[in-house]
């Protein structure tokens, strides 16, 4: 037996030891505390659409956690990245820096916003956006002028960056927003993955003037679908609240609308799925954190590079990782875990790769090519009874 073979089948029989011998998905929800009740509250009250109590406890509870001054709910992460992008300043025919190793909805937003993607590399380590890499790219491509950083090869305004908290480990983001800030290029956090991710003691999202987060069902928790934007500028959160709530001026019954606005406002019902989820949190990170424990020393026993957050950050633990040595070990791996029912996935195909984003303007993209070849996650959901028991 091969070393690719012999792990993909010790994988599916640890697989089935942790989460049960049935289909094993790489990352379910849990809801085991007052889902239900709180959903059940909804419905009696009629409350069950955009507006309710349910939306600013929800709120409440993400902006205590992440340590920040304000949060604002939207109808998911991507339309949270979109609000959070137009108010950043970005403007049509504008550039956005961001990674080409990422999901989609990083690059779909910008575009929403109708800026046009530039593709920086990531860091081997982190998976997210490299400093390094950023910094040579601006040096070279770049110019500053009074009203902003400019493209000399396109001419156009680099007036954003989005890096991205990949599978929740973070990235090197303090030192981002410090070359951010050189560069007079606004800060925007995809922090989609990272709930529960921290750089020190600083929570993830909370480096730049707005970070966003994603409910979807995948995540670390879950509201069916929802998102959020993090904010410390009461202004930016005023402004988050209004284009996301149709731009709806204030009054007792007139309806005046003074901007093209979105109705990506979070229903009352999706909250309150939030809200009892944001109560169990701290305790799906403990039960996250000794999973990955687990898969950590199984993958060193064999030998298997296990990704780990760098300099004592704390890592979410979102998706379990794993790099395996070639796209041949790595297509391999797939196969026969997914042929055994255990749901395993490779990481993105890079976004200058898809048909939408390819005329984009990238640097070497090294590490990023490096990555996609051989980046594998494992299951990683909370196993069943797993919350009780940590409870008892
Ligand atoms: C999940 C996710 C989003 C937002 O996704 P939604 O499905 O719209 O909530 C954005 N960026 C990244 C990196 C994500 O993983």
């Amino acid at each position: 037996m091969g070393k690719v073979d012999q792990i993909s089948e010790d994988v599916v029989i640890f697989s089935r030891k942790i989460f049960g011998e049935d289909f094993v998905p790489l990352h379910r929800p849990v809801f085991e505390g007052n889902e239900r009740q709180y959903l059940v509250d909804c419905i009696d009250s009629n409350f069950v659409s955009s507006v309710g109590s349910k939306v600013s406890e929800f709120e409440e509870l993400v902006a205590a956690f992440t340590g920040s001054k304000h949060a604002i709910a939207t109808m998911n992460g991507t339309a949270a990245l979109h609000t959070a992008i137009k108010l950043a300043g970005v403007k049509p025919g504008d550039e956005v820096i961001s990674q080409a190793l990422t999901f989609v909805a990083t690059c779909n937003a910008i575009s929403y916003a109708g800026a046009e993607p530039l593709f920086i590399d990531v860091d081997i380590d982190t998976m997210g956006l490299s400093p390094v890499a950023l910094k040579r790219f601006l040096a070279e491509n770049a110019e500053k002028r009074k009203n902003g950083t400019f493209n000399k090869t396109s001419k156009k305004k680099i007036s954003a960056c989005v890096p991205m908290h990949t599978f929740g480990f973070p990235c090197r983001i303090a030192e981002i927003a410090k070359i951010c800030a050189d560069w007079d290029i606004a800060l925007i956090e995809d922090a989609a993955e990272s709930l529960g991710s921290y750089v020190g003691s600083r929570h993830t999202g909370t480096f730049a003037s707005m970070a966003t987060f994603s409910f979807n069902g995948n995540k670390v928790i879950t509201t069916g679908g929802g998102g959020m934007i993090i904010t410390d500028d009461a202004e930016l959160a005023q402004r988050a609240k209004y284009i996301t709530t149709t731009s709806k001026v204030p009054h007792p019954y007139e309806f005046v609308h003074d901007e093209i606005g979105y109705n990506y406002r979070m229903p009352n019902l999706n909250a309150a799925l939030g809200c009892a989820q944001m109560e169990r949190l701290s305790d799906v990170l403990v039960i996250k954190a000794q999973l990955a424990d687990k898969w950590n020393k199984f993958f060193h026993d064999r030998d298997i590079n296990f990704v780990k957050a760098i300099n004592g950050n704390i890592a979410n633990h979102w998706l379990n990782s794993i790099i395996l040595d070639s796209r041949l070990d790595r297509d391999e791996f797939l196969t026969m875990t997914n042929d055994n029912n255990v749901m395993t996935r490779p990481i993105w195909t890079l976004m200058s790769k898809l048909p939408m984003f390819k005329n984009c303007q990238t640097d070497g993209l090294e590490n990023s090519l490096w990555l996609e070849d051989r980046v594998v996650n494992v299951p990683s959901s909370v196993p069943d009874g797993a919350l009780k028991k940590l409870n008892r």
